[in-house]
């Protein structure tokens, strides 16, 4: 297990969609394990794994920060699957430090993946672990592969700046520095 270095806005491997996981190997357990030690260190609620230069469908978020080892989500290839609600909290991201703001979210989700092994796993979260379930999807980029990536409109849908923006609605004043 090791603390890894977070990768920080302006690095090319947040501007990716991530890829979907395929293999579950113990590779990915030490992937998991260096991202729970990432996130406990810095100290955050959750982390992607762009943040730490793998462009893979893959986040881990423990709202508790280790208080509460049984409250750590571990998740591979997360979806969306139904929201309900609406939240407007102040939210930060160890990528774009420095800024925060108020970002409207759903009040509760559910959120289909897969675990460590690959077995699919459905979860549920309202509030911070809501919201933390958006945040953490948001770097992952859309679910769906895009076929117009690589023209402007699919360049404006880069996953670090559409959470940049996400934390600037309310401050008009930083808005210029991420587009
Ligand atoms: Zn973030």
């Amino acid at each position: 297990m090791a603390i890894v270095p977070i990768v920080k806005f302006g690095a090319e491997v947040l501007d990716r969609r991530a890829v979907e996981l395929t293999e579950f190997s113990e590779d990915l357990d030490t992937i998991a394990h260096d991202m729970i030690e990432t996130m406990y260190a810095a100290p955050g609620v959750g982390l992607a794994a762009p943040q730490i230069g793998l462009g893979i469908r893959l986040m881990v978020i423990d709202i508790t920060v280790g208080e509460d080892p049984e409250k750590v989500v571990v998740m591979a290839n997360p979806v969306m699957v139904e929201q309900e609600g609406e939240q407007h909290e102040e939210e930060g991201c160890l990528s774009v430090p420095g800024y925060s703001g108020v970002v409207s979210r759903p009040e509760w989700v559910k959120v289909r993946g897969q675990d460590l092994k690959g077995n699919e796993i459905t979860l549920e979260g309202t509030g911070l672990l809501a919201r933390a379930f958006c945040h953490e999807i948001d770097h992952l980029g859309e679910e769906e592969e895009r076929k117009d990536a690589k023209t402007r409109e699919g360049a404006r849908r880069n996953p670090v700046r559409l959470l940049a923006l996400r934390l600037c609605e309310s401050l008009r004043l930083c808005v210029g520095r991420f587009l």
